[in-house]
């Protein structure tokens, strides 16, 4: 009998299983895919506070930034510059495969081309009804914990609902004509309606190009490929589009009797980004001390592990509110307003301001967005935004 099964070798499961190695847990980890890293579709944006909490190697990172440009629709644009590093971009399949290989060393057991289909908790277990290697099999653990991935089926089958607030996200790899210095994210709502769209440079020659949006991602991401062309940003050749979903609210409940949801299966994501690494990666070591607890305490109800949300939510509840009242209020501005937006702040001196008092935070911007509503700028943007919410 398991103590922990992990359904899920993404960065989430594996910091989960590698946490509980190191209490000395027997603990496994069920991947659906035939290799760990196969994740199909991710930016790999971190920021530095996440490189120095979850001491990252500088072997997965591939590119490193103090700024980023921010483009309106017009190309007016806001730079953020900091004099030390901000964020760093994530060869995403070596970080998840260091990930892994960090539990391994602890003694987790990975499973490969190992499907869970379903889980069946029982009393004094939990059952998980697995293919490995195309053979049907069942697995009995005490705990599990379920990382994985965007609206998983086992979620709902499990009884914990689902995530009704989501986007796709839609990204290739290009070359770019000049070297591209820093990140650009453009706004704009006829690239990616109600989202952004981004240019995020992994070497001297290549970046990804990549929007967030809720329809045709793949139609929209191709117009604006040809929009860099014409204007010379990019180079014409063949590309592969990826996509991915991604969750921009939480589950309503992230536990249940001996069982966890972690990391984008629990929408633990943020709704300004789409960013659900760093989050994800807290939210898994606070899964692993309720584990812990639990186990040391012979404690198995959905009441002891509930202990799990309310921590979580104590440390991001107040961010991921914030972010996702400016993301429905983003979805509903037009082009128009977003330059009135750029404007304003721009005359306000707010980002420079946020800036030097070191208030500018790349993870936790939800008091920025605050700051930013209740300052001087916020009348302006009121008088600017009072049509899209007073139309009938
Ligand atoms: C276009 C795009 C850009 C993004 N950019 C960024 C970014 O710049 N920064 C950032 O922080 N985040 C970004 N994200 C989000 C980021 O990719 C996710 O938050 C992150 O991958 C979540 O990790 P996870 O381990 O929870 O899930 P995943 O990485 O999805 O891993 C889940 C794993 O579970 C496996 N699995 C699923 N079902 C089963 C099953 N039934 N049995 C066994 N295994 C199963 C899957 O194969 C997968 O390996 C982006 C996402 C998209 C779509």
């Amino acid at each position: 009998l398991l103590q922990v099964a992990i359904v899920g070798g993404g960065p989430i499961g594996s910091r989960v299983a590698f946490k509980l190695a190191e209490y000395g847990y027997k603990t496994a980890v069920f991947e659906k895919r035939n290799n760990i890293g196969q994740k199909p579709c991710c930016t790999g944006i971190i920021s530095q506070e996440c490189v120095e909490k979850f001491s990252i190697p500088k072997s997965v990172i591939l590119k490193t930034f103090n700024s980023a440009s921010i483009f309106s629709p017009s190309g007016e644009y806001l730079r953020v510059f900091k004099t030390n590093p901000q964020a760093h971009i994530l060869n995403r399949s070596a970080f998840d495969c260091e990930l892994a290989s960090q539990a391994q060393k602890k003694g987790v057991e990975y499973y490969l081309n190992s499907k869970i289909e379903n889980l069946e908790i029982l009393k004094d277990k939990v059952v998980l009804s697995a293919v490995i290697n195309s053979e049907n099999c069942k697995i009995e653990t005490q705990y599990a914990v379920i990382a994985a991935g965007f609206c998983s089926p086992l979620v709902k089958q499990i009884g914990l609902g689902g995530i009704n607030y989501v986007v796709a996200g839609a990204q290739v790899e290009v070359e770019i004509k000049d070297k591209l210095p820093e990140v650009e994210v453009y706004f704009d709502q006829s690239v990616a309606p109600g989202f952004f769209s981004w240019l995020v440079p992994i070497s001297d020659n290549r970046c990804l190009a990549g929007l967030m949006t809720r329809q045709s991602p793949g139609k929209h991401l191709r117009n604006w490929l040809s929009v860099l062309e014409s204007k010379n940003r990019i180079k014409k050749g063949n590309i592969r589009i990826r996509y991915g979903g991604i969750p921009l609210k939480t589950l309503s409940k992230t536990y249940s009797d001996r069982l966890l949801v972690v990391g984008d299966a629990a929408g633990q994501v943020k709704p300004t980004t789409g960013g659900g690494i760093y989050f994800g990666l807290l939210c898994a070591d606070i899964a692993v001390d309720t584990l812990h607890k639990c186990i040391v305490n012979n404690a198995s109800s959905a009441r002891d592990l509930s202990i799990y949300e309310k921590l979580w939510s104590n440390k991001l509840s107040h961010e991921l509110k914030v972010e996702y009242l400016t993301r429905r209020f983003y979805e509903k501005i037009s082009n128009k307003q977003i330059e009135g937006i750029f404007r304003q702040v721009k005359k306000s001196g707010l980002v420079e301001s946020m800036m030097e008092d070191g208030n500018l935070s790349f993870d936790w911007h939800g008091d920025l967005l605050l700051t930013g509503l209740r300052s001087s700028v916020t009348s302006g943007i009121t008088k600017l935004l009072k049509s899209p919410f007073n139309k009938p």
